[in-house]
């Protein structure tokens, strides 16, 4: 594998009217993990990649298998666990650009991930591990699974991205910031948004956020920021790669996931860091003038007349 993930996907229901759901008699429903965006996302692009987790043994479970596996990812490490439900979750549209998330993920399968679903080899084969700071918040289990799983890579000589993700309906902030911040310590990359990096570290410019980063043990940080694009900062670069322009942003969610899995196929294509993070600017732009999170992730050929094409926008 070129790259191998872990998380939670979930099914995910949105009222198809604005207003409070206990009105909605009608719902769209779409599959939605952070980790299988981005497996999606490198698989699109032509790379290999792999998704562990847990679904439940039900019809949402097999749904989101199927839909995942349709696209490309490896799903050979997902186990089908027959004593737990498939996490849901709801997006009310309360107000235009106000939007309401309830979570029926207690108890779900992925929550019961544990150290041993984790194959050694299958991660040691990989170049990247990638991780993001939503599954240690499921539960205990799923924390040690993560753990286990950077483990694995470092002993292998495998790179960790981490995503930190914050999901403050999940945990206490403290709970939050402790364990994002081990998990910076752990990584080779991250990715944080400039909120998640003031959440963690008080305010600042992204070049002071950056280096607070590598102070904590990160080698490379790409600080993503929004339509403007990202800073970056490792040992040997540092700089910003300006965003890309887009006429309208039909649905900001999966930028971020668009982003890492450009910024990964750049990397795996070895290209320079400023040319990865422009690459992952690129799929972020894209993702956002589609709806849903996985929709605007491009093939290989889009993206890259996608870049040739576009101006870039001033920083
Ligand atoms: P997510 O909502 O997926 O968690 P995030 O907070 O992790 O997103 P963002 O900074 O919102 O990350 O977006 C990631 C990247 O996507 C940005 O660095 C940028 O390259 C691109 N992007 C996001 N929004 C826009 C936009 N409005 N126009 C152009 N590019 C965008």
């Amino acid at each position: 594998m070129d790259v191998v993930t872990l998380g939670e996907t979930m099914m995910l229901f949105t009222p198809d009217n604005p207003g409070p759901m206990r009105y909605a008699d009608r719902f769209s429903n779409r599959v939605a993990g952070a980790e299988s965006n981005v497996a999606i996302g490198l698989a699109r692009l032509g790379f290999q990649s792999g998704w562990i987790s847990r679904l439940g043994d039900d019809e949402f479970g097999k749904k989101i298998n199927a839909f995942i596996r349709g696209e490309g990812v490896d799903t050979s490490q997902v186990i089908l666990d027959e004593t737990a439900d498939t996490g849901l979750f709801f997006k009310e549209k309360l107000a235009p650009g106000e939007w309401r998330v309830k979570y029926y993920r207690q108890g779900s399968a992925a929550s019961r991930l544990k150290p041993g679903d984790v194959d050694e080899s299958y991660i040691a084969e990989a170049n990247y591990l990638h991780v993001t700071g939503i599954t240690p918040a499921l539960s205990d289990s799923c924390y040690e699974t993560v753990l286990t799983a950077i483990d694995y890579a470092r002993a292998h000589g495998v790179n960790v991205v981490f995503d930190p993700n914050l999901r403050r309906k999940l945990w206490p902030d403290h709970k939050a910031r402790k364990v994002l911040t081990e998990l910076v310590q752990k990584a080779d990359i991250v990715l944080p948004g400039i909120e998640e990096a003031e959440f963690l570290f008080g305010n600042g410019t992204p070049e002071e956020l950056a280096r607070t980063f590598r102070e904590k043990g990160a080698s490379t940080v790409i600080l993503k920021l929004g339509g403007t694009g990202a800073y970056y900062l490792n040992n040997a670069a540092e700089g910003y790669a300006e965003g890309f322009e887009v006429p309208e942003v039909v649905d900001p969610v999966g930028a971020g996931d668009g982003f890492s899995a450009g910024v990964l196929s750049g990397l795996l294509d070895g290209l320079d860091m400023k040319d990865a993070v422009q690459r992952g600017n690129a799929v972020g732009a894209m993702v956002v003038m589609a709806p849903g999170d996985v929709e605007g992730l491009p093939e290989k050929d889009r993206l890259v007349d996608f870049i040739t094409n576009r101006n870039q926008s001033d920083v």
